[in-house]
């Protein structure tokens, strides 16, 4: 008699791997090849074939975020909304609530501050959880950036609006609620608050569809192209470590050949 055969395992993908990929697919091999052997794993073997044809744009369609509003200023709370969640790794978080609205689930203490959701092969940390009066939960994450600067860049609001439906996803899954939104908080402290404001990304079914199609396009892609422009090679992590022969700049400025001649490490 033939054993049952096993579903294939999905390939593990993070936030981060979704925003990389979204921005460039090769970068998102990089750097994930970086990640493990930082942590003393071997790392996985980078799918980018040597005679690959590099992309103009990324492979990844764009989330739907005709419904994302956008608010200046400085973030508030309500009496009612608690903070049940602050991810531990990060040590530059702003304090967003007076300590008596901290209410920290301890489902996530101890180690077990990562939300995984097996179902989907994803997983990843957002920076907060609010509770709202409601009792649904919010995904909030932060970046020391200016509201508008930025847009067409690395930290550009749709790169955020990714991260953003997917925290959301891991929310849910962890929280066993939906959230109705994500929020991205900017916190530029420079201007006296006048650089500050947050984008709220509702996350409905058109997000969740988009999520679902966006991870399996990303592990159905078997070239993980590199997409070498220079809003993106300026601010590539690798790229500053001299991993990718295909960048169009170099950060700083400096002649990308170079850095392709004497650093490249295949
Ligand atoms: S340097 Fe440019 S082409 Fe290379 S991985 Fe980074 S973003 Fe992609």
């Amino acid at each position: 008699m033939l054993a049952p055969l096993a579903p294939p395992s999905l390939e593990h993908l993070t936030p981060h791997d979704l925003v990389t990929y979204f921005r460039c697919p090769h970068e998102m091999e990089l750097a994930r090849a970086h990640r493990f052997r930082v942590a003393g794993g071997p790392p996985p073997p980078v799918r980018t074939p040597a005679d690959v044809v590099p992309l103009r744009h990324s492979p990844l369609f764009a989330p739907p975020i005709g419904r994302m509003t956008v608010n200046e200023g400085r973030m508030g709370v309500l009496a009612a909304e608690r903070l049940v969640y602050e991810d531990p790794g990060e040590d530059d978080l702003p304090v967003l609530f007076p300590p008596e609205q901290v209410q920290l689930d301890a489902r996530f203490a101890n180690g077990h501050s990562t939300f995984v959701d097996p179902a989907w092969g994803f997983a990843g940390r957002p920076d907060f959880v609010i509770r709202r009066s409601d009792g649904r939960p919010v995904p909030v994450e932060y970046k020391e950036t200016h509201l508008f600067v930025g847009y067409h860049e690395a930290h550009g609001r749709l790169f955020d609006a990714v991260q953003a439906i997917a925290e959301c996803r891991l929310v849910e899954v962890a929280f066993g609620v939906r959230p109705p939104l994500g929020i991205v908080l900017y916190g530029d402290a420079a201007g006296g608050g006048s650089r500050e404001g947050w984008v709220e990304v509702p996350y409905g079914e058109a997000e969740e569809r988009w999520l679902s199609a966006a991870l399996a396009q990303v592990r159905a892609d078997s070239t993980r192209a590199p997409v070498p422009a220079e809003r993106n090679c300026a601010s590539c992590g690798p790229n500053a470590d001299g991993l990718c022969r295909f960048a169009a700049a170099r950060p700083g400025g400096g002649d990308p050949h170079l850095g392709r001649l004497v650093r490249w490490a295949p």
